[in-house]
């Protein structure tokens, strides 16, 4: 059967085990994805244990394969059973299905509750930024946070900004600061056509990277695109991860609200964060029936996807002022599962004398799962690989602000946005307060 949110059995616990039996047993003939992830390691270990015999699969077996999937989608478009092949496999929304039961039968665990609402923890931290900052590296600070919401203690967490995204850009939208529309010859469109877009800045830029935000503002409007900033709270994927899924539906119905009349108005959604347009794109036509989560997801866009996509139109300017020399580029699991390609590689490649080496290797951090004290270490351990590709001393990028961490913690170099090597490429400068 095909994976419905909505459906009136998708918290029954029998059909649940029922659809794991058939998905089990399909993997169990197929074991493609054997090296991906610690849940499929898991299973195959087990069902070989048992001498291939599923009926003694237990529901503690099951559980353990749920908690280890992290939920990075890789197995979703290597699998040749997804939809719409008649067996209709989903099997990392399944393992979501199975988080939301264990929430629903239990209640949504205190660990998850704090992890998720990025907006409260958010709107609170930045406040307070330079206390939270300096607490996060006191060490009997982060043993008591350990041993209280199991945040592990050597995890290293984003700084909050003093000010937020939203803040600055309010301010920045009535400033004389807004770079003015280049002209037509440079962009290729004169300023009544100019393509319009709304910013979902997403949390972590709103409280935390306010810089990647900012370089993005600076990077559209110095190609003449017009940006709108409305109201909005987190995607959403954070609760998912928690297996909260009816607050997943009320964050995507906010911000369906909010987004799509700009869509109707001619505007595209663009978002620098790829698991909040991951999300937008893929799920939240799946979370809501609203006619508008179709119309949002399809005009949605990754930042560097949008900006590829302007520079097919010939409207991306290409006066860039300074090479950025050899780049390695980490490419994130929830950009691959959208199938747009090498967005962020094809647009630093127009920077002239800039070499780009893509790395497509899942950095293990995935939301909210890596934080938690017992997944910490098997996290680094998966982006292992990933990190010994970080150690030539070339420049490091990568879209995603969690791998960002994730690769600062396991090879000593912090990678950046690939907007902000934009924004310097084309001479912009960066905030001195950044
Ligand atoms: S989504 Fe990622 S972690 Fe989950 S089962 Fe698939 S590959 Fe493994
Ligand atoms: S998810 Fe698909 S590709 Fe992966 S093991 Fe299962 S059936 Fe095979």
């Amino acid at each position: 059967m095909a994976f419905d949110f909505n459906a009136a059995d998708f918290y029954d616990t029998q059909s649940y085990a029922k659809e794991t039996a058939r998905i089990f047993d399909i993997c169990n003939g197929c074991r493609l994805c054997f090296n991906l992830c610690p849940s499929f390691d898991v299973l195959f270990k087990r069902i070989d244990e048992l001498d291939g015999d599923m009926d003694k699969l237990t529901d503690k077996d099951t559980k353990k394969v749920v908690d280890l999937c992290y939920d990075c989608k890789l197995c979703f478009p290597k699998c040749p059973y997804t939809p719409p092949h008649q067996y209709m496999l989903d099997f990392p929304r399944h393992m979501l299905r199975g988080k939301a039961i264990e929430a629903k039968k239990h209640g949504v665990t205190l660990q998850d509750k704090m992890l998720s609402n990025t907006d409260l923890l958010g709107t609170v931290s930045t406040k307070a930024a330079p206390i939270v900052n300096w607490s996060m590296e006191i060490k009997p600070f982060r043993i008591l946070m350990e041993k209280t919401i199991g945040i592990h203690r050597e995890r290293n967490l984003p700084k909050y900004s003093s000010q937020t995204f939203h803040a600055w850009y309010e301010k920045h939208k009535r400033s004389d600061a807004r770079i003015s529309p280049p002209d037509v010859e440079r962009t290729g469109h004169s300023t009544d056509e100019k393509p319009k877009v709304v910013f979902f800045h997403t949390c972590s830029v709103n409280y935390n990277d306010v810089d990647t935000g900012k370089a993005a503002i600076q990077v559209l409007e110095k190609n003449g695109v017009h940006v709108e900033v409305p109201p909005q709270k987190c995607c959403g994927m954070p609760y998912l991860d928690g297996g909260d899924v009816d607050n997943a539906k009320k964050h995507a119905a906010y911000n369906l609200s909010q987004l799509a009349e700009y869509v109707k108005k001619g505007y595209d959604v663009v978002s620098p964060g790829p698991s909040c347009s991951y999300l937008m794109k893929q799920e939240y036509p799946m979370l809501s029936k609203d006619p508008d989560a179709k119309l949002v997801a399809s005009h949605t866009f990754d930042l560097m996807e949008y900006l590829a996509k302007l520079n097919k139109e010939r409207k991306l300017s290409t006066d860039f002022k300074e090479s950025q020399g050899n780049i390695t580029y980490h490419l994130p699991c929830h950009l691959k599962a959208q199938n747009i390609g090498f967005k962020s590689r094809d647009v630093l490649q127009l920077i002239p004398e800039t070499n780009v080496e893509v790395v497509a290797k899942c950095s293990g951090h995935d939301g909210t799962w890596s934080l938690k004290k017992e997944n910490f270490k098997m996290s680094l351990e998966v982006g292992k690989p990933l990190f010994d590709k970080f150690t030539d001393g070339a420049a490091a990028a990568s879209d995603c602000p969690l791998a960002q961490l994730q690769i600062e913690k396991g090879s000593g170099t912090k990678p950046r946005h690939p907007i902000q090597i934009l924004r310097d490429a084309y001479g912009l400068e960066q905030d001195p307060k950044e």
